[in-house]
């Protein structure tokens, strides 16, 4: 037989290329602007038609191209921003890798005029599915422009994949807001189609959160946001965080660093917790953070449509980041008169990464699992008794393999073995419990009185729990013998596949049947008794509202999904065992104030007003 391997054809590999750079308009018009920053430009125009499926048009003013570098700039893995791999530790601009353009004309047809101000012609390229039909000279002004017009024409399954107008346009705003909020020494311009959206002369940064959010009269931005300022030999931190009483549902939330947005799941606690009780548990803070650090200390070379960066001092960085929070605050006397910080034993030690906090010390027996009980009956109980309001039944509370933290497994045993341990000296947990209709645990600490919610408890621990298997890439998974099919649309068959891998790391394991449709082979070993099919929908469900969501990582909303549903539910009876237990794993937990998804997890009802009431 002969031999069968062959390399692909460049328009093949840059479109596959595309698949990962180029998911939607938004996409497109990331690069083009981020291109046109790296360019020098002090203006960029933005037209838009038909949420970007027609034309995305980004017209700037920067430095401009020679003529063989505007045919260059399509080749893959062509770049004038790196040289050497040296260069990756020290990246200032905001692309490259050199694969942004090369993806874009592999899947829509581009227009590019460009001229450099030293040169009296420009040169236009025209270049479609990687073919490049025309390059001639022509007469433009200095600068750059960029038309790409029917984004997936030769690409019908990514085209049928895009979202509504309103959907992709949101998209679009949203890349918008990224880079001109951290580039307000230049001025934009975005129109969509002839009507014009925003017009941001060049200007500081406050002027700008103005001028990008301020028909949101809502919000009153210059009254409500408080200036934050810290300059250390590791990181400078400046920009402007929103006074308590102004926080939203949703709040406008952004960090950046080194003048690129970033996502940073960990350091958005940090900001969360500065505020800790100072706001309601559904609502969040408004925050504008900007970090400046040595290049060298992080590594922005990850996944090209990511956020998140790592760096090296986190730790550092988010206890800088948590007190310079907390002094404005107080600065401006917005700091309620109990600081819990203070007052409570149970504060969260600043600076300790989740990775850091292992379980406390406890005496639990690791291969006793006291939430294990199979056929277990739940007893009727005298608090019900008093407070009948809720239901008496007696329910058999399913053989569940574990709904509760698995003490004895791998993870946990490796992790409490080898981590160091975060003591808890002023909470006891083995004395004065008691659940308050089966919904609430109370305990007696240092200060006055502990109250705990005991399903919000038990979703941070299995949070983080699932959450640093993923990371470990361990978990257990318990066979299946009448596997349930699930069964999906296309769509959501897309990211079902983009998050097999973590659920396989979670102790998943699925077979493709044919049709979009998948055979439920293996479980993980934390799935209690809700409905796997209906975990799973949730979970996909999740990872599609995410994928572009600032506050939550895939895993990280995978993990909650999970956990959500494995934890103790409210009105479930908790032996004082268990209650002990469930109080020593909470407090092995970095933040154990607040659930992933920053519902309040416990209050604490101070000596003094306790006190008071007689
Ligand atoms: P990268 O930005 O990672 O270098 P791109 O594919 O986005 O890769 O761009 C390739 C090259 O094209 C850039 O390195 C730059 O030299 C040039 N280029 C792209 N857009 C512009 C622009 N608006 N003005 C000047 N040069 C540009
Ligand atoms: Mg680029």
């Amino acid at each position: 037989m002969s031999d069968i391997i062959h390399l692909l054809p460049d328009s093949v590999a840059n479109q596959i290329a595309a698949g990962e750079v180029i998911q939607r308009p938004a996409s497109v018009l990331k690069e083009l602007v981020e291109n046109s920053i790296d360019a020098g430009a002090t203006f960029i125009q933005i037209v838009i038609k038909d949420a970007g499926r027609t034309l995305i048009q980004v017209i700037d003013n920067g430095k401009g191209m020679s003529d063989t570098d505007a045919r260059m700039a399509f080749e893959r893995h062509a770049t004038s921003k790196i040289k050497n791999a040296d260069d990756l530790f020290s990246i200032r601009t905001m692309g490259f890798r050199g694969e942004a353009l090369a993806s874009i004309a592999a899947v829509a047809q581009v227009e590019l005029r460009t001229r450099r101000s030293e040169d009296e012609l420009g040169v236009l390229v025209e270049i479609a599915g990687t073919r490049v039909f025309k390059q001639e000279a022509v007469q433009c002004d200095p600068g750059t422009s960029f038309q790409v017009k029917n984004l997936f024409f030769n690409v019908p399954a990514r085209r049928r994949f895009l979202k509504s107008d309103n959907v992709e346009k949101s998209h679009i705003f949203t890349e918008f807001y990224r880079i001109a909020l951290v580039n307000s020494n230049v001025a934009f311009s975005l129109f969509d189609g002839d009507e014009e959206i925003f017009q941001l002369p060049a200007s500081n940064n406050k002027v700008r959160i103005e001028n990008i959010f301020g028909k949101n009269a809502k919000k009153r931005w210059q009254q409500q946001l408080l200036t934050i300022e810290t300059s250390t030999n590791l990181v400078t931190i400046y920009g402007y965080v929103g006074k308590p009483e102004y926080a939203q549902k949703s709040g406008s939330q952004y960090f950046f660093v080194n003048g690129r947005y970033m996502r940073h799941p960990y350091f958005h606690k940090a900001v969360l917790l500065a505020y800790n009780q100072m706001i309601q548990t559904s609502e969040s803070p408004n925050y504008f953070i900007y970090f400046e650090v040595d290049p060298q200390t992080i590594d922005i070379n990850i996944h090209p449509t990511k956020t998140e960066i790592k760096f090296e001092n986190e730790q550092a960085i988010w206890s800088i980041l948590s007190a310079t929070i907390k002094e404005a605050l107080g600065k401006f006397n917005v700091v309620p008169s109990i600081d819990f910080d203070q007052e409570g034993a149970v504060d969260m030690p600043t600076g300790m990464s989740v990775e850091n906090v292992r379980p406390p010390q406890t005496n639990f027996n690791p291969n006793y699992n006291p939430f294990g009980t199979t056929n277990y009956k739940r007893p009727v109980l005298d608090w019900e008794e008093l407070y009948g309001d809720f239901e008496k039944k007696e329910v058999p509370i399913e053989s569940s393999p574990s709904w509760q933290p698995n003490f004895d497994s791998p993870v946990m045993a490796s992790v409490s073995s080898t981590g160091q341990q975060q003591t808890i000296e002023n909470v006891d947990s083995h004395a004065d419990n008691f659940q308050y209709k089966n919904r609430y645990i109370f305990t007696c600490i240092k200060s006055g009185l502990l109250m705990i919610d005991q399903h919000r408890a038990h979703t941070r621990i299995l949070f983080d729990l699932y959450l640093s298997q993923m990371e470990n890439s361990r978990g257990i998974s318990q066979q299946v013998l009448f596997p349930e099919i699930l069964e999906l649309s296309n769509e959501d068959a897309l990211f079902f596949e983009q998050i097999m891998p973590d659920l396989h790391l979670l102790g998943f394991e699925f077979e493709a049947l044919k049709d979009s449709s998948y055979s439920v082979k293996g479980v993980s070993s934390h799935v209690g008794t809700s409905s796997v099919i209906d975990l799973l929908l949730e979970m996909i469900e999740k990872a599609k509202t995410t994928a572009y969501d600032a506050s939550i990582s895939l895993h990280e909303s995978i993990s909650l999904s999970l956990a959500e549903s494995s934890s103790v539910k409210s009105g479930q009876r908790l032996t004082n065992e268990e209650m002990s237990d469930l109080i020593d794993r909470l407090f092995a937990c970095a933040n154990h104030n607040f659930t992933p998804d920053g519902k309040k997890i416990m209050s604490i009802f101070t000596q003094d007003e306790l006190e008071k009431r007689f």
